[in-house]
């Protein structure tokens, strides 16, 4: 089977990982039940770690420790959503996003994009309506595989701004991080609190320390954010009562550990090659993925779930992009065996072959 549905790492949590995770279960206390925010030298290591990377000026009251991004971006929604209000996505977007604002009664607002998957800015702009409570950028993004560089986050941003005055209210810009580490060819992921004050990052450890079973995440809510210590006081509530009651501790202590500590990136960036390669030789349709694990593919007919059905024949399985509110497009998961990946190639190669000599429109 030539599987590239799910986005589960394929390479090992650094050996750091295991050995921070055999320390910290001797440590006093690490079962206990702690602050619903995480531990405070954990977030203040964070928060350290941060502003040695991106400039910032947080302190450990900033941060909040979460279960994976899908927790975090939970307790944000939670906490600022009423019923009815709208988050605007950008098509092609990760689907849970639906689910989580539906978990609020929040309304889902969706904006077109370009040929190139960035945004389209005069959809933007016009979608954006005074209930509007919140904006999710997810960079590098998944499924596109594209990095919104500082120019379109300035574009967005510029927007956001301006709607802000025009409505007198706050529009929050949600930040879905958890692939921030995972770029390739110098490309740099802008770190979104520099650029607008109402942003609220949410990142996870699953992919950059490829541990997504484990669920550790954390928020980041800078002091400048609109209506900041209700926002805080009401995280730290929603991680209370959603069901998961503070981050893992075992996990909060080898983040510790590790907080500079990331995966090596490089046999994604080959899988990368690889497959990118490999599938325009044969003749397919597709950017390349500057970021992320996944590759997004222009279905070679046009109902690409029909597409998938057929790459079934060849063993070959991949996410339909109706799955992401952008049919006529596949995703591929390349965070798997690269052997796989290279043996897949001569795969895709019949599937279009077939395709070609039929009369599919
Ligand atoms: N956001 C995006 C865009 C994702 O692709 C995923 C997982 O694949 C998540 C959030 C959730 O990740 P986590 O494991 O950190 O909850």
């Amino acid at each position: 089977i030539y599987d590239f549905s799910l986005g589960n790492p394929s390479i090992e949590p650094p050996s750091a990982i295991n050995e921070a995770i055999m320390e910290s279960v001797k440590e006093k206390d690490v079962h206990a039940y702690m602050n619903n925010s995480g531990f405070d030298e954990v977030k203040k290591a964070i928060a350290q770690s941060l502003n040695k990377r991106f400039a910032t000026h947080f302190c450990s009251k900033n941060i909040i420790m979460c279960s994976g991004a899908a927790g975090g971006l939970n307790v944000v929604l939670k906490s600022i959503l009423n019923e009815e209000e709208e988050v605007i996505v950008f098509i092609p977007y990760f689907m849970e996003y639906r689910n989580y604002i539906h978990n609020y009664q929040g309304k889902v607002i969706e904006v077109a994009c370009e040929k190139n998957f960035e945004p389209n800015m005069l959809d933007l702009e016009n979608k954006i309506t005074s209930k509007t409570k919140a904006i999710i950028i997810n960079n590098p993004n998944n499924p596109s595989g594209i990095v919104y560089n500082e120019n379109v986050i300035k574009k967005i941003t510029n927007i956001l701004k301006k709607k802000e005055k025009e409505y007198n209210q706050a529009i929050y810009l949600i930040a879905d991080e958890p692939y921030r580490e995972i770029v390739y060819d110098n490309n740099k992921v802008p770190y979104l609190t520099k650029y607008y004050n109402d942003t609220i990052v949410v990142y996870s450890y699953s992919k950059s320390l490829s541990i997504p079973g484990e669920r550790i995440g954390y928020i980041v809510v800078p002091e400048k954010t609109d209506d900041f210590k209700n926002l805080i006081q009401a995280m730290s509530i929603a991680t209370r009562i959603l069901g998961f009651v503070n981050a893992p501790s075992l996990l909060q202590k080898v983040v510790l550990k590790c907080v500079d500590t990331v995966v090596d990136m490089t046999e994604y960036e080959k899988n990368r090659d690889i497959l990118y390669n490999g599938l325009k030789e044969c003749g397919y349709e597709c950017i390349k993925p500057q970021g992320a694990f996944y590759l997004f593919l222009k279905s070679p007919i046009k109902d690409e779930q029909e597409f998938c059905k057929l790459a079934k024949k060849y063993n070959i399985l991949m996410v339909p992009g109706s799955s992401f509110a952008y049919p006529g497009y596949v995703r591929l998961a390349f965070c798997t065996d690269t052997q796989m990946i290279r043996k897949a190639i001569l795969k895709f190669k019949e599937l279009f072959e077939e395709i070609n000599k039929k009369p599919y429109i």
